[in-house]
């Protein structure tokens, strides 16, 4: 039979993707659908679901402002260091077109946003990757601005809740992408040190240089479901293997299983539980005089420097 009915171009407003997708267009804006299971859902119950499927329960990733806006008392959020970004200290090819992009679609100069916070009026400093900056990958900036983070909790003696959406070091800085790991994680000995909780929240995908350092070193460590954890990628473990793995040893819940994670949080629990471990730590209130002046001092500019530069030519500690 001719395909003479056969739909050859989408109409105006229709996302046509299902070539790639093996699931049908939707139209765009109104409706969306669920990456993992196809179901498709109004786009405004998608939002108030969090990004959480009410089929299947695949957790989509947040973007920062999302997180932040899930998780941090409204208004609360006082941002630090926002306008940091990278140098291109090895002239690595097309590494400014890819911070370009990052630039575009996450609308943030790198891809860690840090900054002070209330979750249910308990005062910490929140850090939350953007996986859609390069992957959330660690440069130098993001290493950067997670020590002045950090510091800023040990100063104040606040807690210090990191959120890892990452791809791993960032592999356009070279040796200066790696060393973000030991940069990172000596900023969290030092609060261990000092006593000042650092709490680590793995989200899909914590991998790689990311997992290798902060992310695995919360005094408590939670996860979302099913997130993709794992230090090698599925390629590199399955060449690299020598008898068949369990299907699902990438995942936050096998992690919790060998003891790597310490408790598997559904999205809509999360912000809850963060007071509940905030309070456990005795992170200060909003309301008292410690926080407030934590509060007066990022206000005021101490952490918010302004726009700058890290990388070999920068004037950024590595
Ligand atoms: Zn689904």
């Amino acid at each position: 039979m001719p395909d003479w009915f056969r739909r050859r171009h989408a109409p105006p407003g229709v996302a046509n993707d299902s070539q790639s997708t093996g699931v049908p267009d939707v139209p765009a804006g109104v409706f969306t659908k669920c990456e993992k299971c196809g179901r498709i859902l109004l786009a405004k119950d998608f939002e108030r679901d969090l990004k959480v499927c009410p089929r299947c329960d695949h957790h989509h990733k947040l973007s920062a402002d999302e997180r932040i806006a899930h998780v941090a008392d409204p208004g609360s959020f006082q941002e630090m260091d926002a306008g940091l970004s990278s140098a291109d200290p090895l002239g690595f090819p097309d590494y400014a077109a890819k911070a370009a992009k990052g630039v575009s679609v996450s609308g943030r100069p790198d891809a860690l946003v840090t900054g002070t916070a209330g979750i249910g009026g308990y005062a910490c400093v929140l850090g939350v990757a953007d996986f859609r900056f390069m992957g959330g990958s660690m440069g130098s900036v993001f290493g950067e601005k997670f020590a002045r983070a950090a510091e800023y909790a040990l100063d104040q003696k606040i807690p210090f809740v990191v959120f890892c959406a990452s791809g791993g070091a960032r592999m356009q800085e070279g040796l200066l992408g790696l060393m973000q790991m030991a940069k990172t994680s000596a900023a969290v000995a030092q609060l261990a040190e000092a006593g000042v909780p650092y709490v680590s929240v793995l989200t899909d995908p914590t991998t790689g240089g990311a997992l290798a350092s902060f992310a695995s070193l919360g005094d408590i460590i939670l996860a979302e479901p099913e997130a993709y954890v794992a230090f090698a990628g599925t390629r590199v473990a399955q060449q690299a293997q020598t008898h068949k793995p369990p299907a699902n040893y990438q995942t936050s819940e096998f992690q919790m299983e060998h003891g790597m994670v310490d408790r598997i949080v559904p999205r809509k629990e999360l912000q809850t539980t963060l007071v509940r471990v905030l309070a456990f730590f005795g992170a200060p209130q909003q309301s008292s005089p410690l926080a407030q002046a934590a509060a007066a001092a990022n206000g005021n500019g101490e952490m918010g420097e302004p726009a700058k530069s890290v990388g070999r030519n920068g004037k950024g500690p590595h």
